[in-house]
């Protein structure tokens, strides 16, 4: 079964490159652009794995990953935090918040890959699929 991958992102040429990323790798992708519907949209699909960008319209990323944590339907998926914050410390408040994983903005290709394929317990890269 192909894996469900929720990026929940406000910045539009960010979802563009890891949407198209993602299902050039032949994942299924969902999308939010916001925290509570990020939420709301996991609870309904629960995918397989969620990226959360940090600075969200409504709620920020790590208020909505808490309250993925704090349910016992959605705890188990994996969020790794997708963010631009380079600042000291910012890695450390996303594992607090109850990321499983961190990812530095600019999204680098094969970085995302290697941690997608890493928290969906894949030893190999899925085959492409031409289904974009
Ligand atoms: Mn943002």
């Amino acid at each position: 079964m192909t894996a469900k991958i929720l990026y929940i992102e406000d910045n539009p040429q960010n979802m563009r490159l890891v949407r198209k990323i993602l299902r050039s790798a032949g994942y299924d992708v969902l999308e939010a652009t916001e925290g509570l519907s990020g939420v709301a949209l996991a609870a309904r699909e629960v995918p397989d794995l969620i990226l959360m960008d940090v600075n969200l319209p409504d709620i920020n990323g790590l208020e909505a990953t808490a309250r993925l944590k704090a349910s016992p339907q959605l705890s188990w998926i994996p969020v790794v935090a997708v963010t631009a914050n380079a600042m000291h410390g910012d890695r450390e408040n996303c594992i607090a918040a109850g990321c499983d994983g961190y990812l530095a903005k600019p999204v680098m290709k094969n970085e995302l890959l290697q941690t997608v394929a890493t928290f969906l317990g894949q030893s190999v890269a899925p085959l492409a699929s031409s289904g974009v």
